[in-house]
């Protein structure tokens, strides 16, 4: 089973706080609560969160500051801010600082979710960029979508055998499943699609693969009943640190 994605709810009223977790516990998220902007920006700022749910008006530190302070440090993590009716101000000055998105109190469940989801679909861990895979003499060119051994002429990926490749590297150690492939590289998640379509482009970007580098090398390892790993020999590049 994937692990379950991380959320940090930062939000001073106790009875709003508890609403939102609840609803977040239900849909299968794990919750980490904080009840000002000092301790939301603690519990923000920890390894292994997805996503910040952020009150403006909070005790200690106002959620503008524990944005603009977050977004330094975690520039890439997803914050929704939760904003009072009718201060578009807010709104603007809070996506300007760099929020992903806002929910407008009093907001249902329902809603919130959508939200939350559709902030996680668009950038689901923004994991940083693979730039190169290296397995052996051969490297994977993520930009050019090819696959180089010395002299040899390039072996070219489609984009999709190279989004698949992308995405498991950029989880090295990590098991991705079928349906993670179908909803971050297809940007399917109803489950119409047969996930047997992901076994066949992965049998196919493995032949590529293959063909191009030394025999020995694994670059995608199969884990039962669980998805597709990037091969554990391999090198991955990331644009970390180079920005
Ligand atoms: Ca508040």
């Amino acid at each position: 089973m994937a692990r379950k994605r991380i959320i940090v709810v930062v939000e001073d009223e106790e009875p709003i706080r508890r609403g939102i977790t609840d609803a977040l516990r239900m849909a299968g998220y794990d919750v980490v609560e904080a009840a000002d902007g000092e301790v939301g920006l603690i519990e923000a700022r920890r390894a292994g969160v997805d996503l910040v749910l952020l009150d403006l008006l909070l005790p200690k530190l106002n959620g503008f500051d524990v944005l603009a302070e977050l977004r330094v440090t975690r520039p890439a993590l997803p914050v929704v801010i939760l904003t009072a009716r009718g201060s578009e101000d807010d709104r603007v000055r809070g996506l300007r600082g760099g929020a992903d998105d806002y929910v407008v109190k009093p907001f249902s469940a329902r809603e919130l979710l959508a939200r939350v989801e559709a902030v996680l679909r668009r950038s689901p861990e923004r994991p940083a960029p693979v730039v190169r895979i290296v397995g052996g003499d051969a490297v994977v060119d993520c930009a050019r979508r090819e696959i180089r051994k010395g002299e040899n002429e390039a072996v070219v990926l489609s984009e999709m055998e190279a989004n698949i490749l992308e995405r498991l590297a950029a989880h090295p150690g990590r098991a991705v499943s079928r349906e993670e492939l179908l909803s971050c590289v297809w940007g399917i998640r109803d489950g119409s699609v047969e996930t047997r379509a992901i076994d066949m482009h992965i049998t196919r970007l493995r032949q590529k693969l293959a063909a191009a580098s030394d025999d020995n090398v694994e670059w995608i390892a199969t884990v039962r009943g669980k998805g597709y790993m990037i091969g554990a020999s391999l090198e991955v590049k990331t644009a970390e640190g180079q920005a």
